[in-house]
């Protein structure tokens, strides 16, 4: 990945009218029964040998926090924390890429509470295309068990359209991360932190570069 590559599969997303993926979404049929299922750990992503990725490790742009800080008065480090499955080092200095969002001491994610998204309507982009994303050969699904229902043109149009916002978002700020981070971005040098783990890190995540203490 690099960002000659990241720079043309934005070039044709521009070009991709999102009714196109509107209609892949309407084929596989999705209504979200709200069972939380993708808001609670339910499994471990392998990322590497030694990085185990919880399944609700939910990654967010600094505009979704900023947006749920709108709505709910919340302070940034309430809602989202670094993204210690995802960091570089050399040894020295620890790299974290990006945020995710907080989660309770149960693992669920700090929203999800009585059952049910508390943040729904200002929920993370992310949240909104769940269980769609765009995977090689185009709109793909996650594991969802709203699949298999009916659902709207309205509401399939309204995916199609969040996820193209959602791609080009992710790859425009792949861009900006690979600029802040420049030669210290090997995949040789992935890593991920204990969760108590203490100490300085150096945080980019598209916008900024900030050092901070965990
Ligand atoms: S998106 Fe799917 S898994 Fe998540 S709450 Fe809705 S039905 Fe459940
Ligand atoms: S913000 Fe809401 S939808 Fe997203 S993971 Fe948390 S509880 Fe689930």
């Amino acid at each position: 990945m690099n960002i000659a590559s990241l720079g043309r599969r934005i070039e044709h997303l521009i070009h991709t009218d999102p009714s196109v993926l509107a209609s892949m979404v309407f084929d596989s049929g999705f209504s979200c029964q709200r069972c939380g299922w993708c808001c609670r750990e339910n499994f471990s992503i392998r990322i590497t040998r030694d990085i185990l990725r919880p399944s609700n490790a939910v990654s967010v742009f600094p505009d979704d926090v900023r947006h749920i800080i709108k709505n709910t008065g919340m302070q940034w480090d309430e809602i989202a924390e670094p993204d210690i499955y995802s960091c570089l080092s050399d040894g020295n200095i620890i790299w974290v890429i990006g945020w995710i969002l907080r989660r309770s001491r149960e693992d669920d994610c700090i929203f999800y509470r009585n059952h049910e998204c508390s943040a729904y309507e200002y929920r993370p982009l992310i949240c909104r295309c769940y269980p769609f994303f765009m995977g090689e050969n185009g709109v793909e699904v996650m594991y969802c068990n709203g699949m298999g229902n009916k659902m709207t043109p309205e509401t399939a149009a309204e995916i199609g359209k969040l996820l193209k916002k959602y791609e080009l978002k992710k790859l425009r700020n792949y861009i900006s991360i690979i600029r802040q981070m420049g030669d210290v971005l090997r995949l040789s040098s992935l890593r991920s932190i204990p969760g108590d783990y203490s100490g300085e890190i150096i945080l980019c995540d598209g916008e900024a570069v900030s050092v901070r203490r965990l």
